[in-house]
């Protein structure tokens, strides 16, 4: 029942820290176990919700790293003066609990019956949802050609860096460092423009469906430059992480 099913993704649930993955030295992936979630799609995120013993209590946004069918996990990033991911990356561990609610979103998803050609383009931490679906992808077998344009400061910074280098069959990953390149780094050492996006991206003319995810300021650049490369907008889906805040 649609009713119930609302319900259910506004309920918060008390979920439990099952593992955790050190993804880089600022981010870290939690398995969790949330008893009455009602499975998710490719690309929707969650709110988390924690409480201090005195019950002031803090809300954030995180999307689902995980695929559709495999246990639940998020992937965060530390920011060094935040309030809620120092707690999630650094504290807690296998058996803490917290709550959630969701999964949330329906417009920035995806499933193999959407098609492609998929250009999943990510900044920092926008990777998290579009792991999820590529994941999906993967486990249901589906062919549709991907490139992933991925952008992060340093090498280090690459989240899910050891999944990217087995990319699954059909799928380009194009990986850019923004700040700092190894020695004989081959990659791109470039923001995300127009230009790479000329380089990297597939034609227009393809009716490619485009999946932009990061910080609001990489979004809006690479969104804007697809629909001036003719990517029709509402074939470039966007995820803004910005500031979630509330309490
Ligand atoms: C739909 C959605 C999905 C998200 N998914 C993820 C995810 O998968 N992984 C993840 O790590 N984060 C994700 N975020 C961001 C997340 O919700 C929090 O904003 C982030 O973890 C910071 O929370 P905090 O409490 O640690 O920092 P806060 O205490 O909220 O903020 C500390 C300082 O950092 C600034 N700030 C807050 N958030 C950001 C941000 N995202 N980028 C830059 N500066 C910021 C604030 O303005 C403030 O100055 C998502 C956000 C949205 C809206």
């Amino acid at each position: 029942m649609a009713g119930t099913a609302v319900l259910g993704r506004l309920t918060w649930l008390v979920t439990k820290v099952t593992g955790g993955v050190e993804e880089t030295s600022r981010v870290r992936t939690l398995l969790l176990e949330a008893s009455g979630w009602q499975g998710h799609r490719a690309g929707q995120h969650l709110d988390v919700r924690l409480t201090a013993p005195d019950g002031y209590q803090a809300e954030r946004s995180y999307s689902i790293a995980s695929a559709p069918g495999d246990p639940l996990a998020i992937t965060v990033e530390r920011l060094e003066d935040g309030e809620v991911s120092p707690y999630l990356v650094d504290v807690a561990r296998e058996g803490d609990e917290f709550e959630v609610r969701g999964p949330i979103g329906g417009y920035f998803v995806w499933e193999p019956g959407d098609g492609g050609p998929l250009l999943l383009l990510a900044g920092g931490s926008g990777i998290v949802p579009l792991r999820s679906i590529l994941r999906h992808r993967e486990r249901t077998g589906s062919t549709v050609p991907v490139r992933l344009l991925y952008s992060s400061r340093t090498l280090d910074d690459v989240i899910y860096r050891v999944e990217f280098d087995m990319a699954a069959s059909g799928v380009e990953v194009v990986h850019t460092l923004t700040r700092h390149q190894p020695p004989g780094w081959a990659g791109y050492a470039r923001r995300v423009d127009a230009a790479l996006l000329a380089e990297v991206a597939w034609p227009a003319a393809g009716t490619p469906l485009a999946y932009v995810c990061g910080p609001t300021s990489f979004v809006e650049a690479v969104s804007q430059a697809l629909v001036q490369d003719g990517y029709p907008p509402q074939r470039v889906k966007t995820e803004r992480f910005g500031a979630t805040g509330g309490t």
